[in-house]
């Protein structure tokens, strides 16, 4: 892709918010795209019957591109589907087509761990872990 650069080095390490985690290994800066969420694009029909079945099991894993498309990241999703949620983030998302990208909300150093706001606007099944005392559902 022309403009492209180099992307950040990060790793899934285990996360003291929720099971897996990704984190930075080396400094990012504010801004940089730093994965894209890959999933296999499906309708929102079919995302509907299959969250349904991954909620059971206390996952989110479908992104909703928009009205149309959602991304299950749990057929032929990358790294990406590791990055957690939070509601004080430090990463944010951005919906470039159908490309998801996770882009730093701001500059993060060595070690620290991804997250973005899901933004989810589902069945609120699964309660927030981002901190403690948070009283949000996703
Ligand atoms: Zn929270």
């Amino acid at each position: 892709m022309p403009g492209e650069s180099r992307r950040p080095r990060i790793a899934r390490r285990r996360s003291k918010l929720h099971g897996w985690g990704v984190f930075a290994l080396e400094p990012i800066n504010k801004n940089t795209r730093i994965i894209d969420y890959a999933g296999e694009l499906i309708d929102r029909k079919e995302s509907l019957k299959r969250e349904t079945k991954y909620l059971a099991r206390g996952a989110v894993w479908c992104f909703t591109v928009n009205r149309r498309w959602v991304r299950d990241a749990n057929v032929g999703g990358n790294v990406g589907r590791f990055v957690n949620h939070s509601c004080r983030p430090n990463c944010y998302s951005q919906i470039v087509g159908n490309t998801i990208w996770i882009r730093a909300g701001r500059n993060i150093k060595p070690g620290e761990e991804l997250t973005y706001d899901y933004y989810t606007d589902g069945e609120c099944v699964i309660r927030c872990r981002c901190r403690p005392g948070c009283t949000r559902r996703l």
